[in-house]
């Protein structure tokens, strides 16, 4: 199982040393339990110096497409790994949405993080539209085989997948277990025979109330936790029951 928290643009030094302190005191390691921690840039070396040692992964939101030169305002994939970065998100639908990054853009940016090291967590879903459309599928196999056809798949297969439908990203509806229980098998067929042991983790609207459900889910690895994730007791909660899924 994974759990990864992302901040999005949230948080202070004083709320992310608030946090790290709350959260260092509480958890003693966790039993077949991955966790990862996205804060905003700024904050990342905080992060990563308090949590130098553990094994909790400190990872970005998002890297360029390019490596380095006149990006004003952009961070690479190479200066997240410098800052001891083990993973970043890719695609997140409020930067497919809110900054116009596409497949191709997408795509592009999953090549970067994986030969930089750092494992990409590839964020996929629908929007309320296409399920009502009935094209949810349509809609995540093209999210998938943009990255796919680029990096081929051994490198697809090796990072995760953050199966994330866009109506419940900060809605406080999260899909039902058998809804994310489909999409997480049929993005396991798409995966190929490598994706076995893929980790396919749900984000949208997860929280301690509804994640032990989730996570029961046979295809269920793990959770992105948005919100959640940014109050230390409910984030370790979310931890605890996937120990026990
Ligand atoms: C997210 O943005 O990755 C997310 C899952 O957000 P939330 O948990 O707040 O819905």
């Amino acid at each position: 199982m994974l759990i990864v928290g992302n901040w999005k643009m949230n948080g202070s030094i004083a709320m992310a040393s608030d946090f790290l302190g709350w959260f260092t005191g509480h958890w003693h390691g966790s039993r077949g339990v991955d966790i990862g921690l996205c804060p905003p840039l700024v904050y990342i070396s905080q992060f990563e110096q308090t949590l130098r040692g553990s094994t909790i992964k400190v990872g970005g939101q998002n890297i360029a497409t390019e490596l380095e030169g006149p990006f004003t305002g952009e961070v690479s994939s190479r200066m997240l790994k410098d800052l001891g970065c083990q993973m970043v998100l890719i695609g997140h639908s409020e930067r497919r949405v809110n900054f116009r990054e596409n497949n191709d853009i997408v795509a592009e940016k999953y090549r970067r993080a994986y030969a930089a090291d750092l494992t990409p967590i590839l964020c996929v879903g629908e929007t309320s539209d296409h399920r009502n459309a009935g094209s949810t599928l349509d809609v995540i196999s093209e999210q998938i085989y943009a990255v796919k056809n680029l990096v081929g798949e051994h490198a697809l297969c090796a990072g995760v997948i953050a199966y994330e439908p866009v109506w419940a990203i900060g809605s406080g509806v999260a899909a039902s277990p058998k809804q994310a229980q489909e999409v997480h098998l049929s993005i396991r067929d798409l995966l190929g025979p490598r994706g076995k042991h893929t980790q396919i983790i749900y984000g949208g609207s997860l929280n301690r109330d509804n994640a032990k459900a989730l996570f029961t889910e046979q295809d269920i690895d793990g959770g992105l936790v948005g919100g959640a994730s940014l109050h230390a007791e409910h984030f370790l909660e979310i931890i605890r029951q996937a120990e026990f899924a």
